[in-house]
């Protein structure tokens, strides 16, 4: 058995988008914010679904810009006009993000506009009434209503993909719920929950190895409980698990253990020139691809079938290369 990877670059994988970064000319201006890393790079991965919340709740193009406006030690939010208050909008995007968030069911992630007042996921800047920065932040009123209803669907802004490690992650869980859509949800049963989590085992390490053991009991106990109640407990502590960051403490000791399964059929000078790249990699010397390669060399040729079919060896398709910055 070869090590189960990602297939090929295929596009079957839908992520949610805010329109105006895939160069629709949307915003308030009649300008956009074409992402050249999402347009030039992941449109080759994936399907894209764009959306643009304001122009579908019916304000044009051009249109009024509109800002989140509240007051200290009020949570209440409201979206306005920033010239005409009386142009409120907070119920109509909240509404339109429900609705959107129900009707989009085969997306496996989102990735927004930041510092939107309808698409920002974090960090919009709250203003006073009239018009001074409040010093406060909060999401956008689509976004929040879209996270409050999709709360394990993988959702990022685009601006925090630049960053290696949030895009890693982000990535990482966009293809973790691809899978559990097809694996799990499309044909459940138990056993298909259970064969999940065993070829999760060393994601879920890397990301936090306490993990691994909650999530076993929950599966070891699943049998107790009606299969719905099972799916839902475990998917929604996995997907916490992998928001979790990996870093290079938990990457070494994954490869570690994975090394474990080969080590005594690897020869002593392929395993410490293997020790070496870890170290430096641990060092921050060679990124992560560095020492995966090598890992990966070892379980094709020696490992078992259980260790191949570990998605940590290829979290996401080696073709996006989001290994080789970390
Ligand atoms: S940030 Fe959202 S609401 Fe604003 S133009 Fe882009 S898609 Fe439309």
């Amino acid at each position: 058995m070869a090590i189960v990877s990602i297939p090929e670059p295929s596009k079957d994988i839908t992520l949610g988008i805010s329109a105006c970064l895939m160069g629709e000319k949307v915003r308030y201006n009649g300008g956009h914010k074409r992402s050249s890393f999402c347009m030039n790079q992941l449109s080759n991965f994936f399907h894209f679904q764009p959306v643009c919340p304001e122009v579908a709740i019916g304000l044009g193009i051009p249109r009024e810009p509109i800002r989140l406006v509240g007051e200290m030690g009020n949570e209440q939010v409201r979206v306005v006009g920033t010239d005409s208050p009386e142009l409120d909008v907070t119920e109509q995007l909240e509404n339109y993000g429900k609705e959107k968030a129900m009707e989009l069911t085969d997306i496996c992630g989102y990735i927004l506009m930041q510092k939107s007042p309808s698409c920002g996921m974090e960090r919009v800047k709250v203003y006073h009434k009239n018009g001074s920065p409040l010093g406060a932040s909060a999401p956008g009123a689509y976004a929040k209503a879209l996270m409050e209803t999709k709360p394990l669907l993988p959702i990022e802004e685009e601006g925090r993909l630049h960053d290696p490690v949030l895009r890693d992650n982000f990535f990482t869980r966009v293809y973790a719920y691809h899978r559990w859509q097809t694996d799990v949800l499309a044909n459940p049963s138990y056993k298909a929950v259970v064969d999940f989590h065993s070829i999760q085992k060393y994601t879920i390490m890397a990301h936090d190895p306490k993990d691994y053991t909650s999530l076993g009991r929950i599966v070891a106990e699943g049998g107790k409980k009606p299969l719905d109640e099972l799916m839902s407990e475990y998917f929604t502590g996995f997907m916490e698990t992998l928001k979790q960051r990996a870093n290079h403490k938990s990457h070494t000791n994954t490869m570690m253990h994975i090394l474990g399964y080969v080590k005594k059929s690897v020869d002593s000078a392929e395993r410490n020139q293997f020790l070496k790249l870890v170290e430096e990699y641990r060092q921050g010397i060679v990124p992560l691809v560095a020492p995966i390669t090598m890992l990966r060399h070892f379980i094709e040729n020696h490992g078992s079938d259980y260790i191949k079919q570990q998605t940590y060896l290829e979290p996401h398709p080696n073709q996006l290369g989001l290994r080789n910055q970390l």
